[in-house]
């Protein structure tokens, strides 16, 4: 019933389905939370096929096969963080390999490639990938993988994931894709040639601002298996009840993921129109430099916007004044936040970098909720005076 990469539901049907149900001999409808550590063996060689939670527990084999199905992917792992995925992926490489990456990423990654890959020997070539010519003139002998993230954090900036993906398998090289800003909801990347896709499950998957988690998904079975090896080996595994909160999140992905687009776009025409906004960064305005790409890979334009206020003073303003809108750090939950990236997302980024990438004292970020878009409009413009 439920093949690889070809989902036999809409997307829709899986975020409430999710995968087989075989948890529980008791007919119950939610998946039972195991809060277990070890399982007892029926006898000497014989094992009910879970030995020990680090290795695999139910509730989290149930989400990682339906984050696993939602994605077009053969498996998936659950982590306690989008950055405990990042750094078992960069278990697959060693001293002298070298990643080429998106130059607009996720702050944390960022950190995570700067300071843990660099202190392992492990190169990054940032790169424009919304450029296919950049990416290709990256490629170098030691290089293994390509990684990208598709809008990117915090610009909005979009990589062809299929063009990416020729490139990689010309070169033999691992095409990785963070896709915690779309989800599979609007972007599957496996379908579109991506070998790995990461996410932050903190965000649109969990959905309610209220749990950390992290996934990785593998198109092919050799990739998970190594990747399992990894998983089980370093220990970083999703808790029994922070994988339920996961996969009930999951249920209302596709009906939040509509609104938050809608919303978004609302937001977004509206904000382009006010006088103290100089620019709007969203992949969904008519003139983005690459809704083409957008349109042809996504189905949605997510609930992500950038915007570039007039002057310091008016971004602080807005930090300070907001009332329904809450400033904090995160995004992909059902309360509008609003960011600083200056200070908070990308604080760690080197000066010269964030300058380069537009992420100055002007710059916020906003993760559109699902409350009424009328509300949110309200609450931005007495913010912004
Ligand atoms: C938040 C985020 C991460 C890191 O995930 P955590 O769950 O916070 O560890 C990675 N990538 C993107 C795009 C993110 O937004």
């Amino acid at each position: 019933m439920w093949c690889k990469h070809e989902p036999t539901m809409e997307t829709s049907t899986i975020c409430v389905h999710g995968a087989e149900n075989n948890t529980s001999n008791t007919g119950a409808v939610a998946v039972p939370i195991y809060q277990t550590a070890m399982y007892a063996h029926p006898g000497v060689g014989r094992s009910t096929g879970y030995d020990y939670s680090r290795t695999q527990n139910p509730t989290r084999e149930y989400l990682e096969k339906t984050i696993a199905n939602l994605e077009g992917g053969c498996g998936a792992l659950a982590f306690p963080t989008g950055m405990a995925a990042e750094t078992a992926l960069l278990e697959l490489f060693g001293a002298g390999d070298r990643i080429i990456a998106s130059d607009d990423l996720y702050g944390g990654t960022v950190r995570l490639f700067d300071n843990m890959a660099a202190n392992r020997g492990i190169k990054v070539d940032y790169v424009n990938t919304s450029s296919l010519r950049d990416i290709e003139s990256a490629v170098s002998p030691g290089t293994k993988a390509i990684f990208i993230e598709t809008p990117t954090n915090p610009m909005m900036k979009v990589t062809d994931i299929a063009g990416t993906s020729a490139i990689a398998r010309k070169n033999n090289l691992l095409l990785i894709v963070d896709n915690t800003f779309l989800t599979p909801f609007f972007q599957k990347p496996i379908p579109l040639g991506a070998d790995i896709v990461v996410h932050s499950g903190t965000k649109y998957l969990c959905g309610h601002n209220d749990t950390l988690a992290g996934f990785i998904v593998c198109a092919d079975g050799k990739v998970e298996e190594k990747l399992r090896f990894i998983h089980n080996s370093t220990g970083a595994c999703l808790s029994p009840f922070d994988s339920y909160l996961l996969i009930r999140g999951i249920k209302t992905l596709a009906l939040r993921m509509k609104r938050h687009e809608e919303n978004a776009l609302a937001i977004a025409a509206w904000l382009r129109s006010h006088p103290k906004v100089k620019q709007v960064f969203y992949p969904g305005l008519a003139d983005h430099p690459d809704i083409e790409i957008s349109r042809k890979q996504a189905s949605g334009f997510g609930g992500m916007i950038s915007l570039e206020t007039d002057c310091e003073a008016t971004a602080l303003k807005v930090l300070e004044k907001v009332r329904l809108i809450l400033f904090a750090e995160s995004l992909g939950g059902v309360e509008t936040l609003v960011t600083y990236p200056l200070t908070q997302t990308h604080a760690d980024l080197p000066k010269e970098k964030r300058e380069r990438n537009g992420i100055n004292e002007r710059l916020l970020r906003l993760s559109v909720g699902i409350e009424d878009a009328g509300d949110i409009i309200a609450d931005l413009e007495q913010a912004l005076g």
